[in-house]
């Protein structure tokens, strides 16, 4: 036997967030034998990242306290976690990837669990006082400015700007949203939610501004000034841009991958390379459910894909089919999503939109009797029904969803 032949094989997983970590997790407990390679940029140990905007920004939680899992767990697995390490180039034809730092590595099995990134404007690039947020770094810089009675501008009205508002509203900075489209989550909710949430909003004191697209940023001193094209102004300490994300998927393009909006998958979680898998926020893949191509950005997507992915590395197929859900904090308010909101023919409101408080309301959306999406406002147990009732493809009772005498065991036919 040769000495190449008699080295274990090896598993290469790029990015050790949720997609990355569960993935090397997943693929020792489908039997790989080998090793076990997982590498991160993030200096950090890998953690949760929705805190980021929700209890860790607002102090109550330090990065340490939302670890994904505790370091014992990679070595106990045999994992190989090496935080701080960019991946510069994948070399297919060698089947090895390149560290920044020289070091090459050889794999016979690569997982790419890179994620996404912030979308940047351009605008207030590098100004003290200008801030993305999508990792632990970020947040500390933004913790470093974050005082009561200065004034925040959030750039952006999607979940990541709305929760970073309510953060800071309620550390009693002087908080403005700047939205371009004519409504808060334009991109992910109904009107009747994007309008749940802006009355949200303004209860706490936060000032909405929609149609309002940001013509330049700049400083005067330790102030920075937000202007709008009808050469208004809003005056700042603190700035958040918070204006979606990209997918990371330049390795992958530069390796010859298939690369549309995110990394090219099969329903197996499979490149167009036999011998590396995808998963998480970077995939664009093909959704049997919904008959189209999908990238979608969250927790939720990002572990089923890598137990997806993890199973065909170790030659146990599996299709990817579930229900996307997620969820979002602010305030005293949880929202939970479930499915997506495409090709509904109508939709039903339960409770009263108008009025905040803590019974919340619920929003389904219905193709004939068939719920295909929910919008749940602190309304846990109907998300549950819901979700229930969305992946099993049950029929609905209709009367039933808009009576607040009824509760969710009644919304099956
Ligand atoms: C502030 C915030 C709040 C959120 N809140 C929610 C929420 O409430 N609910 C929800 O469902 N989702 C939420 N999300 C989205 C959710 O966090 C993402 O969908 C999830 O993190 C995706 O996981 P991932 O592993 O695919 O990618 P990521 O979490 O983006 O991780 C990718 C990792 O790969 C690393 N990496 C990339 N390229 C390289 C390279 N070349 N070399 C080495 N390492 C590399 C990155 O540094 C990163 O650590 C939130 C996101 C943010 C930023």
């Amino acid at each position: 036997m040769s000495q190449a032949q008699s080295l274990p094989a090896v598993c290469v997983v790029i990015g050790a967030s949720h997609a990355g970590s569960l993935l090397a997790v997943q693929v020792r407990k489908e039997g790989w034998q080998g090793r076990i390679v997982l590498i991160s940029a993030e200096k950090h140990m890998p953690y949760h990242r929705p805190p980021l905007s929700k209890a860790v920004l607002s102090g109550e939680k330090e990065i340490d306290a939302v670890l994904l899992r505790p370091a014992l767990m990679y070595s106990n697995n045999d994992i190989e976690l090496r935080l701080g390490e960019q991946v510069t180039q994948i070399s297919r034809a060698e089947k090895s990837i390149h560290l920044a730092s020289g070091e090459i590595l050889a794999y016979d099995k690569l997982a790419l669990c890179t994620g996404a990134s912030p979308r940047h404007i351009p605008m207030g690039e590098g100004l003290a006082g200008v801030h993305y947020l999508r990792n632990a770094d970020d947040v500390a810089g933004i913790q470093s400015q974050m005082e009561a009675g200065k004034r925040a501008v959030i750039v952006g009205g999607g979940y990541i700007g709305l929760e970073v508002a309510a953060v800071m509203s309620k550390t009693g900075l002087l908080v403005s949203v700047v939205e371009m489209a004519d409504r808060l989550l334009q991109r992910v909710a109904s009107p009747v939610i994007s309008d749940y949430f802006r009355l949200l909003h303004e209860h706490h004191g936060v000032k909405i501004l929609t149609n309002a697209s940001v013509a330049g940023i700049r400083t005067e001193g330790a102030e920075l000034s937000v202007l709008f094209g009808d050469a208004s102004q809003i005056v700042a300490d603190i700035v958040v841009i918070g204006v979606g994300v990209l997918p990371e998927s330049g390795l992958a393009k530069a390796a010859g991958l298939e690369v549309a909006d995110g990394i090219v998958v099969d329903a197996y979680m499979g490149t167009s390379d036999p011998d590396i898998v995808a998963a998480g926020d970077c995939t664009v893949f093909p959704s049997a459910r919904y008959g189209r191509s999908l990238r979608l950005e969250s927790v939720q997507n990002a572990l089923d894909q890598a137990r997806v992915a993890a199973a065909n590395i170790c030659g146990k197929p599996q299709i990817y089919d579930s229900l996307p859900w997620f969820w979002s904090d602010q305030y005293d308010v949880k929202l939970q999503s479930a499915g997506l909101r495409l090709d509904h023919e109508h939709e039903i409101v339960r409770g009263n939109p108008d009025v905040i408080d803590e019974k919340g309301i619920s929003v389904f959306y219905l193709r004939g009797e068939h719920m295909v999406a929910a919008d749940c406002v602190n309304n846990a147990k109907e998300f549950m029904a819901c979700k229930k009732l969305i992946a099993e493809r049950l029929p609905v009772n209709l009367e039933a969803l808009a009576d607040l005498s009824k509760g969710p065991a009644d919304f099956a036919a």
